[in-house]
Order: structure tokens, then C-alpha cells, then sequence
């Protein structure tokens, strides 16, 4: 959990427009052109769907488009709206050309998505009036608005709703060139000194994930201001990521846990989602959200259609041959 002061300086350390919104060159470029078209004829932006890994930059960027297109963003998420009502109370509330954005939007429930449809389309709201052969359905207008949903897993979306985004786009993990812009954006708004080589660092071990830097560079300031004099050197960043148990490719105690678990207990797999889960503890959706994407971009980790499977990769940066695993079996629980 952030603790109140870390939430409060997330939100400051968050662009507030395009030109400020490090990497993803791509979904910038084109959400440049879509957005002066829409302002240009003065309509709503098509709706957006962002998806990808926690941390980068989904959420920024649905304020982002409320803030070029002039308009004002109400934020929700998906398990947050329960019933179809609170999704029309939220959707009438709404003023011409406002943003919408649903966070986790692939937990929508079957009856809130259905409200959703025609309110896409066609900015329309069907409320059921009354029950049985004399309910009617009453269709009340709403004003032109963008829907900008956000998802780790696009794959769980069903197709009617992704198929009623006009703007479709996956964000990729940051080059460590980018997060080093990041890292020294945020360190000026943080009022911190950080040093060229001491941002390399930390960005080097952010696993491309502005919110990961983001992160270790506020803690990279507590070891540089309690153990050193305030700026964050290469020697402070080394001493903060190694306390913190980060290693030299940005991996964290977490996902040396799922690999040696893998290769100790399950003789380096493939071994299935539940069967790991189980074993670490750990929830499914976190493990794949959230540990999984990151493992497999480096080449440690397949997922294969029998389950997960450590690389070899994965043995040689755990120090371990690939016999291990079987010796192992005998020698951990
Ligand atoms: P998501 O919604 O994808 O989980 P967020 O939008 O909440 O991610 O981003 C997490 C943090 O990372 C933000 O508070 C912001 O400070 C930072 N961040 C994300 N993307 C960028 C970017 N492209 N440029 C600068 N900072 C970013």
C-alpha cells in the first residue's frame, strides 16, 4: 500500500500534457492527430482502451487526454461499479466531451457492460422501466463523451466492448534513455539531486516501468539522505537497490521467488498458474499481472500451453545449472 504522502506525490509527479509524456512515441504521435481533429470539429475524441503491465502510464494518459481536449476526467474502475445504476448516475453526471475512464475495466459485470454498449455507440442510456410484459425500455440521451478503459489483460475484454474502441493500443515497457528522463523530471519536482550515473542506475533496474523508478528513486533518497549528504550517487543508488533487494536486472525478491519456486519445486516446469499460485501463496491475477510480464520480456520465463517454464536464462542469472532442479527436488520441501 502507498503510504497517503507517496499517493500525493504520485499525482504530482504525473505529466500533465503530451509534450511531457516520456516514450510511447507511437500512441503520442496518433493521439495528437485524433485529439486536434476531434477538438477541430469540436466532438469527442473515439473512446481509448490502454493495455499493459501496472505502472505504465495508463492512468497518466487518460488525464492527459482530458487535459488537451479541455474537458474534465471522471475516474472509476471496473470492480468499483457494481450494478448498471451507478454506471447511468456516473454516465449522466457527465458534460459534453468529458473523459470517462474505467481502470480495470475487463471486471466490468455482464449487466453494467450491456449499459455500456449503446452509450458507446450511440450516446444513448435503455433504462428498463418497471418489470414483467409491462416494462418498456426509455432511452435518455447523453452528452458526447470518451470512454478511455484501461486493462493489464486485454485478452479478458469480450469482443463486443473491444470492438466499440476506436483506438486500441498496448504500451510497451520503457528504454532505460526514458526512464532516465523520468527519473530526473521527478527528482526535480522532488527537490532531490540526482546524479547522471546515479539516475542510470536506478533506471537501469526499473524493469522499463515509470512507476518502479519512480518508487525506487524516493527510497534511493531516504539511504542517500540518512547514509550520505542528500544526492543520490551511483555508491547511494547501489547501497539503497541492494537493501531493497533489488538486483542488477531490476528483479526483486518477488521474482526470484517464482523462478526458484519453478525450478526447485516444479523441476523448472511447465507447471500451471494455480499449481504456482499455490505454492507461493500468492494470487493468480498478481502473479500474471504483475510479476509474470516483466520475466518473460527478459527471457526468463515462457509461458507455454502446459504452464510456466524457466529458461535457461533463469538458471544462469540464479546461479544455477540446469541439473538443479532435480537434485533439488530431494533437497527442498
Ligand atoms: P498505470 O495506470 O498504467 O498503472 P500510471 O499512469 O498510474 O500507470 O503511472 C504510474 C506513475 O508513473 C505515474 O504517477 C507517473 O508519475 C509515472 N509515469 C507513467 N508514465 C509516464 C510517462 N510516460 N512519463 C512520465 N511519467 C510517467
Amino acid at each position: 500500500m502507498n503510504e497517503p504522502q507517496d499517493l500525493e506525490f504520485d499525482v504530482s509527479l504525473r505529466p500533465s500534457g503530451l509534450n511531457e509524456y516520456v516514450g510511447q512515441p507511437v500512441l503520442k504521435r496518433n493521439l495528437a492527430v485524433y485529439i486536434s481533429a476531434a477538438r477541430q470539429r469540436q466532438s469527442a475524441l473515439d473512446h481509448v482502451l490502454l493495455y499493459g503491465p501496472p505502472g505504465l502510464g495508463k492512468t497518466t494518459m487518460a488525464h492527459i487526454i482530458a487535459a488537451e481536449m479541455g474537458a474534465s476526467m471522471r475516474s472509476t474502475s471496473g470492480p468499483a461499479i457494481e450494478r448498471p445504476g451507478d454506471l447511468a448516475a456516473i454516465l449522466t453526471n457527465l458534460q459534453p466531451l468529458d473523459v470517462l475512464f474505467i481502470d480495470e475495466i475487463h471486471r466490468l459485470s455482464a449487466s453494467v457492460e450491456e449499459v455500456l454498449y449503446p452509450a458507446m455507440e450511440d450516446y444513448q442510456l435503455d433504462i428498463i422501466i418497471g418489470q414483467g410484459p409491462s416494462a418498456r425500455t426509455v432511452k435518455i440521451d447523453l452528452p458526447p463523451f470518451t470512454l478511455v478503459g484501461a486493462t493489464t489483460r486485454a485478452g479478458l475484454l469480450t469482443t463486443p466492448l473491444r470492438d466499440r474502441f476506436g483506438v486500441v493500443h498496448k504500451l510497451e515497457f520503457y528504454a532505460p534513455e526514458d526512464l532516465v528522463l523520468i527519473l530526473k523530471r521527478a527528482a526535480r519536482i522532488l527537490r532531490v539531486e540526482l546524479r547522471g550515473d546515479g539516475a542510470n542506475m536506478i533506471a537501469s533496474r526499473s524493469r522499463g516501468t515509470p512507476r518502479v523508478a519512480n518508487n525506487l528513486l524516493k527510497r534511493c533518497r531516504d539511504f542517500a539522505e540518512v547514509h550520505g549528504e542528500g544526492a543520490i550517487t551511483q555508491a547511494m543508488a547501489e547501497i539503497g537497490l541492494e537493501a531493497m533487494g533489488v538486483d542488477e536486472i531490476g528483479l526483486d525478491e518477488t521474482h526470484r521467488q517464482l523462478l526458484k519456486c519453478i525450478i526447485h519445486k516444479f523441476g523448472g516446469g511447465p507447471v500451471g498458474r494455480s499449481t504456482i499460485s499455490a505454492a507461493l501463496g500468492e494470487e493468480k491475477d498478481t502473479i500474471e499481472d504483475v510479476t509474470e510480464p516483466y520475466l518473460i520480456q527478459l527471457g526468463l520465463l515462457e509461458r507455454t500451453p502446459r504452464g510456466r517454464k524457466a529458461t535457461p536464462r533463469a538458471y544462469q542469472h540464479l546461479g544455477l545449472n540446469t541439473n538443479q532442479n532435480q537434485d533439488s527436488l530431494f533437497s527442498h520441501d
